[in-house]
């Protein structure tokens, strides 16, 4: 391929960062640059404490850990999100509920949180947490989402992995739920290679969380452990990546809004349409996700077509209530209509990168209208 979906953009600051864990020999999940880089997400996200860890998956895995979440529990999360958002759900031994999604946002629909959990408190059976993702980096309606954990005094975790630098009402995603996480794994808006980001509201959250991500050892002279704990701390060379590249994350954000704006410009009246922004929403764009309304070819064909002109594009992530792991789960939608099948089914995600160049770009919007051509040529 030679136009890739995402690709790692470094902003030349990085390797100062990292060369300064070497000539500190700071090499190890500790360190300086783990701790300023905490304390700058943290005062970039305007939210009182970060945790950095090995990965997003693994700050997730501690936020539920640290909602107390475990065997027999449930927790209601989105079923249109990558595999990450829910495995964490079955590592502390709870069972995921999913949560279909309404077509703005394509993000979890409030209609049919409300549904699942007045169904849940009628049990007696109300959820542990409630997982939202802002997919794509576009804002779920959060706020009516909070306001209904609120109601039913459910904790909200927001899985804004790949939302970071969105806002809404000028918060940034992963600060509004009781608990948020982003990710630096190798293709999203910025990396570290590999790593995470919990964010957590209070001292103890964090004391406990860090505890966990670092074998669960007692505040004694030998080690002594009482709980099972785990080895989820971010290294300080990582952490070196990360701080380079937060000072760029602006205008990694509005590059990919462009890139997103080029595209709908240029597909203008081809049958296309997107993730729409809420009202006091600012999206990241991470990735352009389409939905082929009317459109003369299907997914899988576009999506060969593009690889054929050696562009990479995928489907959008595969709903969980659709995946053979979770095939046994509870899957609860509005009137039965099953909104994340559809945006499935016909939803494609686009080359998004920051450093896409317009000249590549160009390429993509060539091919992508060229399948048009074709379809309509061999339908003659
Ligand atoms: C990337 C991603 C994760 C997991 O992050 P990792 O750092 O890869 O473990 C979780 N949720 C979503 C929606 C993601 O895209």
């Amino acid at each position: 391929m030679n136009i890739l979906l995402s690709q790692p953009h470094m902003s030349g600051r990085e390797m100062a960062y990292v060369e300064e864990a070497f000539s500190s020999n700071w090499i190890a999940p500790l360190g300086p640059n783990v701790n300023a880089f905490e304390q700058e997400v943290a005062a970039y996200a305007d939210h009182p404490h970060a945790l950095a860890t090995s990965s997003g998956t693994a700050a997730l895995h501690l936020a539920l850990l640290t909602l107390n979440v475990g065997a027999g529990d449930v927790v209601f999360c989105q079923s249109l999100t990558f595999v990450a958002s829910v495995n964490p759900i079955r590592y502390v031994g709870a069972t995921p509920v999913f949560i279909d999604s309404e077509a703005d946002t394509w993000n979890m629909s409030p209609d049919a949180l409300r549904k699942a959990l007045v169904q849940a408190a009628t049990k007696g059976n109300l959820p542990k947490a409630v997982i939202v993702v802002h997919l794509y980096g576009v804002v779920a309606k959060i706020g009516e989402i909070r306001q209904l954990c609120d109601e039913f005094g459910v904790p909200l975790i927001e899985d804004a992995a790949e939302s970071l630098g969105a806002t809404w009402k000028g918060h940034m995603t992963g600060t509004i739920g009781d608990l948020g996480f982003y990710s630096f794994n190798g293709n999203k808006i910025i990396t570290t290679s590999g790593g995470g980001m919990l964010l957590l509201a209070t001292e103890q959250q964090k004391a406990f969380a860090l505890k966990l991500a670092t074998q669960a050892r007692e505040n004694v002279l030998h080690y002594e452990h009482e709980q099972v704990g785990y080895n989820y701390r971010l290294s300080n060379v990582s952490a070196g990546i990360g701080r380079g590249q937060l000072e760029v994350i602006e205008q990694r954000v509005r590059a990919r809004r462009r890139v997103f704006t080029r595209y709908e410009r240029m597909f203008e009246g081809i049958g296309v349409s997107y993730q729409q922004e809420i009202k006091h929403a600012r999206a990241n764009r991470w990735l352009t996700a389409m939905q082929l309304d009317h459109f003369p070819i299907g997914r899988d064909q576009l999506i060969h077509h593009l690889a054929d002109a050696g562009i990479e594009s995928r489907p959008v992530w595969k709903p969980m209530h659709l995946q053979p792991l979770y095939q046994d789960a509870e899957y609860v939608t509005v009137d039965g209509e099953d909104v994340s099948r559809r945006l499935f089914e016909n939803g494609v995600c686009l080359p998004s990168s920051s450093n896409l160049t317009i000249g590549q770009q160009q390429i993509v919007i060539q091919a992508v209208l060229a399948t048009r051509t074709f379809a309509t040529e061999k339908s003659v």
